[in-house]
């Protein structure tokens, strides 16, 4: 039942931001095949999986048939990548196609990636490959499951047509779902416009979709600013502590929401080295694992210059607000960081900071000089609190300075069933993504659900999924990714 089954796509962002939205079409599949389709989210938002398994509900996941009331655009935005500015990016191969209303009555973003050219295509083709459509989905579920805020992925629709890359590869659409796509870079562009009145309508749409709190403070635009940051200094530090690497965290590809937002060339790390660095095309390292907390806060620099006019009509006076809410960054970001470290090792919170730090800085550095398994070595841990000390004490190399760390801590009674509470078994391997997105590239989508299964539930130990907790092997070399295309 087609009728009762859709849903009703509001156009928000299409009729407030006529400056930031060209209408557009998605460009047309010659032969759609669903190859995944997430059903509690769709469920969630309020569609029935059987209509979205339907011819109609797949054309309604791939943009080819557009419901009645729905507006589709390209949203403008601009960004800094790899710390150059560009004024002009924008969905170059993207369409919102209109928001959708909770439960809750918060918005949700339905969003096309992969559904061809638009004005902001410049030299790209429009298209997207099944390979980096599915990774952002299995990704981006991980990251949910993880309980880290992210965009969510509803749908991969296969479009039949052949993508040329460094082959020609099946193309693909996936359906993305966010509580929005404004980024750093949406606002970096309506501040470019020269017209504060856009600026302005901008930052109170954020505050009403995101930072309803701010609306309470005396100055309602650095009250936005200090909700960004407290939201990107949590998010931050989550990532750091299940070790996710971004990899492109460009200005365009950071949410005012605080979701994680746009899986390229992004990994989770495996031997233990605070320089990890996976994208081939990040040369100079600029968002290696350890760097992600400063290169978030120069982002919110960006963000904060973007808003300026709006903190106060004197510049001087807007810069001194917005440094002082900027210092906040470190002090969010590492007490984030640093209550996860200590939920990680099953310790209380409010125990002495003179005694868990020394305690976290001595065991990171028995973790990185063995270039330990950083996912494992946390879960084993648990066992260590439950009195197995192995496979933990086998991971490390200075077995002396470890089991005088083992004695410290086992001083402190950790919680070990806390400790896997947060400590995941399960994390979306880079050896089984890649086998994974090679097999549904070659038409079988069975491990990627197999993987799907297993890291959407990261933290409850099952039978038969032992190949998902394991590091990769030996002669799976050292991980390069690529930026998705
Ligand atoms: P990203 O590196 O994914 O954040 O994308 C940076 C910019 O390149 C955005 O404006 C994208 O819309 C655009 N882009 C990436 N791939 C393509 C493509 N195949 N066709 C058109 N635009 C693209
Ligand atoms: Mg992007
Ligand atoms: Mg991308």
């Amino acid at each position: 039942d087609i009728a009762r089954s859709t849903i009703a796509f509001e156009g928000h962002f299409a009729r407030d931001f006529p400056e930031l939205a060209v209408p557009w079409r998605a460009e047309e599949a010659p032969e759609p095949q669903l190859l995944a389709l997430n059903e509690p989210l769709a469920v969630e938002l309020g569609f029935d999986p059987a209509f979205l398994r339907s011819p109609e509900g797949i054309g309604l996941l791939i943009g080819n048939a557009v419901p009645e009331e729905a507006t589709p655009v390209a949203q403008a935005y601009s960004g800094h990548q790899f710390g150059w500015y560009s004024p002009r990016l924008g969905d170059g191969r993207a369409l919102l196609l209109g928001e959708v209303a909770g439960a809750d009555g918060k918005l949700r973003d339905i969003h096309l990636k992969g559904s061809g050219r638009t004005p902001f295509a410049r030299n790209g083709d429009g298209r997207a490959a099944v390979g980096p459509m599915l990774r952002e989905y299995i990704l981006s579920e991980a990251m949910h499951a993880l309980h880290i805020p992210t965009t969510r992925s509803l749908a991969v629709v296969g479009t039949g047509r052949q993508v040329p890359r460094e082959t020609l590869l099946p193309g693909a659409v996936l359906t993305r779902v966010a509580s929005s796509h404004l980024r750093v870079g949406s606002f970096q562009y309506a501040r470019a416009t020269h017209d504060l009145d856009v600026l302005r309508r901008l930052a109170d749409h954020a505050i009403e979709r995101h930072h309803p709190s701010s609306a309470g403070e005396n100055n309602l635009y650095l009250g936005l600013l200090k909700g960004v940051i407290s939201v990107q200094a949590t998010l931050v530090a989550q990532w750091m502590l299940v070790g996710f690497v971004h990899g492109v965290m460009n200005t365009d590809n950071m949410t005012v929401s605080g979701e994680t937002i746009d899986y390229g060339p992004c990994a989770f790390m495996e031997g233990f080295d605070p320089g990890a660095v996976y994208s081939s095309i990040d040369e100079m390292g600029r968002y290696a694992y350890r760097s992600q907390p400063v290169v978030a806060e120069w982002n919110l620099a960006r963000f904060a210059e973007s808003i300026a006019p709006l903190i106060h009509e004197d510049e001087e006076q807007a810069v001194a607000l917005a440094v002082e809410a900027l210092n906040g960054f470190r002090q969010q970001y590492s007490a984030a960081w640093f209550n996860g470290m200590k939920a990680k090792l099953g310790l209380p919170e409010d125990i002495d900071d003179d005694v868990a730090s020394p305690l976290v800085d001595d065991l990171l550095e028995l973790v990185q000089e063995a270039r330990a398994d950083y996912t494992s070595f946390f879960r084993s841990l648990g066992k260590a609190a439950r009195g197995k000390v192995e496979p933990a004490r086998g991971a490390v190399l200075d077995l002396a300075a470890f089991d005088a760390w083992l004695a410290r801590w086992g001083a402190l009674t950790p919680d070990a069933d806390a400790m896997d509470r947060v400590n995941p078994i399960y994390i979306p391997r880079n050896h089984l993504v890649e086998a994974a997105l090679a097999a549904a590239t070659g038409g079988d989508m069975g491990p990627a659900g197999r993987l799907l299964t297993a890291v959407s539930d990261p933290w409850n130990e099952r039978p038969g999924l032992e190949e998902y907790a394991t590091p990769a092997p030996e002669s799976f070399g050292p991980y390069r990714t690529f930026c998705g295309t």
